[in-house]
């Protein structure tokens, strides 16, 4: 007979200690399904990551095919991606083949922990992702500051032990993974929300994750070193074209009105740009320009007092470098 103290032993030992690893969640996902396909995906709230939401901002979401499984973007904690892997579980038992990244920014990446820990998915994303680390001053968002930061704003769901995964395989502008009859095609869109934007297109099914390129209803963070509004407004026609039958946005309600969701964020831009356009053309200054301007369009939507204000004036910047010289953004 086995003793007591040893049986214990062995069923702690057998007992998978995982979902331990991370602080547990107070609010489930909100997991969907797109009608039809066997694609999901998780819907985060619209704010910015605060102890209320958890850092369940963005969204995120998962293909599932005879040959596996195919997530994109691990969402803003480790124990949100230990979630989301929860919710794979509960559909499916065939392994994670990989971790598609459609930007490297905290709120998309955090979860990738869970993932690279509990399965043996290979974490996909364009190649300036490679330039997030830590201590780079170039970089948007600082990797190593912005993990600081978390680590008190989103404590305990981000703690000392939460790292910054690197993708394992890169590309430039587009990549092909065929797996259990899909072919999911990767597109760079970038440098517009950040420097290493993609898109996953899922064919035959015709959707389209979208990331940050598209924000549904909700104002998107445009004020970063990265942020190129110009070819923002270049790669929202890039998505137009692919004509996707649903959409679903890094941030934001998905659609089966891709165009509507499409149009959404463009207008947005446009607007901000038509805006700063007139303030550099007539030699306003910025805080005179923004005091001036009609937001009402926008200013009850998610995010607005948090992201507005720099977003206009980082589109000023931008837009008053384009007037002096090559057009470029000065930039170390
Ligand atoms: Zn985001």
């Amino acid at each position: 007979m086995v003793p007591r103290v040893a049986l214990l032993l062995i069923i702690l030992l057998a007992t998978p200690s995982h979902a331990s690893d991370y602080a547990p969640i107070g609010k489930a996902l909100s997991i969907a399904q797109v009608p039809g396909k066997p694609i999901y995906y998780s819907i985060g709230n619209t704010g910015v990551p605060n102890q209320a939401n958890e850092g369940n901002t963005s969204n995120g979401g998962f293909v599932v095919t005879d040959d596996g499984v195919v997530v994109y973007d691990a969402l803003g904690t480790p124990s949100l991606g230990w979630a989301l892997l929860q919710q794979i579980r509960k559909v499916t038992d065939k392994p994670v083949r990989y971790v598609v990244v459609s930007h490297y920014h905290a709120d998309h990446i955090y979860g990738l922990q869970a993932f690279k820990d509990h399965t043996g998915a290979v974490v996909v994303a364009q190649e300036r992702a490679a330039e997030y680390r830590e201590n780079d001053e170039t970089a948007d968002e600082r990797a190593d500051a912005r993990l600081r930061q978390r680590q008190g704003a989103l404590f305990p769901w981000v703690d000392e032990r939460t790292r910054i995964v690197p993708p394992d395989i890169t590309f430039a502008e587009r990549a092909t993974l065929t797996l259990g009859g899909k072919r999911l095609v990767l597109l760079y869109a970038g440098p517009a929300h950040s420097a290493s934007d993609m898109m996953m297109m899922i064919e035959p099914d015709g959707v389209l994750f979208a990331g940050d390129i598209v924000q549904n209803g909700r104002i998107p963070h445009m004020n970063s070193d990265d942020v190129d509004t110009g070819r923002w407004l270049s790669a929202l026609k890039q998505v137009e074209e692919l004509k996707p039958g649903f959409i679903i946005p890094g941030h934001g309600e998905p659609s089966s009105e891709a165009a509507k969701a499409i149009a959404f964020t463009a207008g947005y831009i446009a607007d901000v740009r038509r805006v700063m356009q007139a303030a550099v053309d007539t030699w306003t200054d910025f805080d005179a320009a923004y005091r001036a301007a009609d937001w009402s369009a926008y200013d009850k939507l998610p995010a607005f007092a948090a992201n507005n204000r720099g977003n206009a004036y980082r589109v000023f910047l931008e837009l008053e470098g384009a007037n002096f010289g090559d057009g470029k953004k000065a930039e170390p």
